[in-house]
């Protein structure tokens, strides 16, 4: 691949955008996350050599919200390998991230493990395997981000704990199916806390490097997932990873990416970096205004994407 200027480019990107930071809703119906500014917008992408090109507020935490979804998932993946598919699909579900009509009529299995059905689930593995799930999580994440000082931000795990009607009831109903095998209640206290990890666009960038490197951690060669589970991986995060906007998302971006309603969305470019966005403002999808579009910009500007 010819070399990109990536910083020129981010920079083109960041002044091309700035008439629509702000424009959307940041999430509210987490107490705890309205109080962040929507005026915020930082981008970074990390290249395979570890070089690291940014804009904004790209060094400052924010919470990672569903973005967790995402290491949560390679983790249970790389622990128990394709026996997940059996507690959770693999098909967009074209509903919001927190419905649960599906539900019923699919006998308690989540479409996929992007929604917040699918993830309780995947967290309920976690809950099986490990006697504090949010801690491996967090051991899990910062050693792929190569970042050892990433934490939790108390008050939004409480505020997302004390308002989780719409997920305690998802988790309830998937257990009278028999497909929660932990207490409901240990199993929303650590899907919030993984919801609650805060990391920087930069660290999000880093984060998902291994995803653009075949599986393995570019800077050690460590595999997280083998060559296969990784494409797997990145399928999932194309036809899944921004809820029911994916189609839109893949259509306007074509890259493999996965968001939060912090406002932050990571994508992989194969082969060559990893990349985040974060702006808070959202659209009614859930998906980061700015931070779609700055996407939708990289792939325009450098002509890459998967397609
Ligand atoms: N913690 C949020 C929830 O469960 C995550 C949702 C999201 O980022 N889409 O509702």
């Amino acid at each position: 691949m010819l070399d990109m200027n990536y910083q020129a480019i981010l920079d083109h990107i960041y002044t091309d955008i700035q008439p629509q930071i702000g424009v959307g809703k940041v999430a509210s119906y987490i107490p705890e996350l309205a109080k962040v500014s929507p005026a915020h917008f930082g981008m970074a992408i990390v290249d395979l050599h570890g070089n690291v090109y940014a804009v904004g507020d790209a060094n400052t935490v924010f919470s990672i919200q569903s973005i967790s979804k995402l290491f949560a998932l390679t983790l249970a993946f790389h622990l128990q390998g394709d026996a997940i598919w059996l507690r959770v699909g693999r098909e967009p579900s074209g509903n919001p991230f927190n419905s649960l009509v599906q539900l019923e009529r699919e006998a308690g299995k989540p479409r996929n493990p992007f929604i917040n059905a699918g993830a309780l689930v995947v967290t309920d593995m976690l809950c099986t395997r490990f006697t504090h799930a949010e801690n491996a999580l967090l051991q899990f994440i910062r050693k792929i981000s190569h970042n050892p000082d990433i934490g939790f931000d108390e008050a939004v795990a409480k505020s997302e704990r004390n308002t989780s009607d719409r997920n305690s009831a998802m988790a309830h109903f998937m257990k009278s199916f028999g497909n929660l095998h932990n207490p409901v209640e240990a199993v929303l206290d650590a899907y919030c806390k993984h919801c609650a990890i805060t990391m920087t666009a930069t660290d999000l960038a880093r984060a998902v490097t291994f995803l653009a490197n075949g599986g393995a951690l570019p800077w050690n060669g460590d595999a997280v997932l083998d060559k296969s589970s990784a494409k797997r991986l990145s399928a999932l995060m194309l036809t899944c990873g921004t809820y029911d906007a994916a189609g839109d998302f893949a259509f306007r971006v074509g890259l493999p990416a996965k968001s939060g309603v912090g406002g932050g969305i990571v994508a992989v470019m194969p082969g060559e970096c990893g990349i985040c966005v974060w702006s808070p403002a959202l659209e009614e999808t859930g998906n980061s205004h700015a931070g779609s579009l700055a996407l939708e910009m990289l792939t325009n500007l450098t002509g890459r994407s998967i397609f």
